[in-house]
């Protein structure tokens, strides 16, 4: 997919040719059409929440998701297929102070009699994906079963391992979104299995509408955080952003992003053409601050303001 920098680029809009040396032109296209590359068009949504901005600000980072198959032997396609999901159901396990292992290994010996089993149990600590994605699982009716991967949110009673557990949650989330090439849709993609239930009756679970609300947290706060980790794990590779090299600017006044260019004396001027396309990613090498402001270098002789940066 070509990002809007890219086509800009390739329709010569760019004019900054006459002060980049070939060579450096050359490598500064390969650099930026390998970050455009994973770009994808990610946009990062800022989350509106108390505990998404402790989560981001703390750059909290998730656990690795652990592959421990369990002993569910159901293996059913999809409706469309086998490792055809089409989305992924939020549940919550409504159980105080039961982790993930815990009900991992409740669930491997008892889902037959239960009737119930799901792809993955997350807790603060651990992210434990127990049967393939590839298959369904019992989690949430006929319907939503032959649609989506089921997840359960394991109860904390902390606000720091409750931020844990969603980021764990959230991040199990988008990777799964992003391995089976799903967009990242509240309500489509990404559903609570109180909206199953209100969707198609099979099951009457509201979670995890209730347990959220206990800590002032609910699904749109929730969507905002797994939107971010989605677009970050496609823009950069992680969670939280944090190749210091890599600049996304957007201009919240105008159609495009301006760039200046310094003066032999320190002093700079503004570069009218060309400009950065709002939403553009840059690799950039080098900063420096004049006047309070600081600027990221994104070619031989052209800075951004960081204020751009989003
Ligand atoms: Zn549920």
């Amino acid at each position: 997919m070509l990002c809007i920098a890219c086509a800009t680029l390739i329709n010569g809009i760019y004019k900054g040719e006459n002060i980049i040396t070939k060579k450096r032109l050359f490598s500064f296209f390969i650099l930026l059409f390998s970050i455009i590359l994973t770009a994808n068009h990610a946009q990062t949504v800022k989350a509106n929440s108390k505990i998404n901005d402790y989560i981001i600000q703390n750059k909290i980072q998730p656990a690795q998701i652990q592959n421990q198959e369990g002993t569910f032997s159901v293996w059913q396609g999809y409706r469309y297929g086998v490792g055809q999901p089409e989305g992924i159901v939020v549940h919550e396990t409504s159980e105080a102070n039961v982790t993930a292992q815990q009900f991992t290994d409740r669930f491997n010996s008892q889902w037959p009699t239960l009737e119930t089993y799901v792809h993955a149990f997350v807790d603060n600590n651990q992210i434990l994906n127990i049967h393939n994605t590839d298959y369904t699982v019992w989690g949430a009716g006929p319907t939503a079963n032959a649609r989506y991967i089921q997840v359960e949110l394991c109860r904390v009673d902390s606000y720091d391992a409750f931020a844990h557990s969603l980021a764990n949650d959230a991040y199990y989330i988008a990777e799964k979104l992003i391995q089976y090439n799903m967009p990242d849709v509240a309500g489509q993609t990404v559903l609570s299995h109180a909206q199953v239930s209100n969707l198609w009756h099979e099951t009457k679970h509201q979670d995890p509408t209730y347990y959220f609300s206990t800590w002032g947290y609910d699904m749109d706060q929730f969507n905002a955080l797994i939107a971010t980790y989605y677009n970050n794990l496609k823009t950069y590779g992680n969670v939280n952003e944090d190749n210091p090299n890599i600049i996304k600017v957007r201009n919240s006044n105008g159609l495009a992003v301006p760039i200046v260019g310094f003066n032999g004396d320190g002093s700079l001027h503004d570069i009218t053409s060309p400009e950065l396309a709002n939403d553009s990613v840059w690799y950039t090498d080098q900063s420096k601050e004049v006047n309070g402001v600081t600027y990221r270098r994104i070619a031989t002789n052209e800075w951004v303001a960081e204020t751009y940066k989003i």
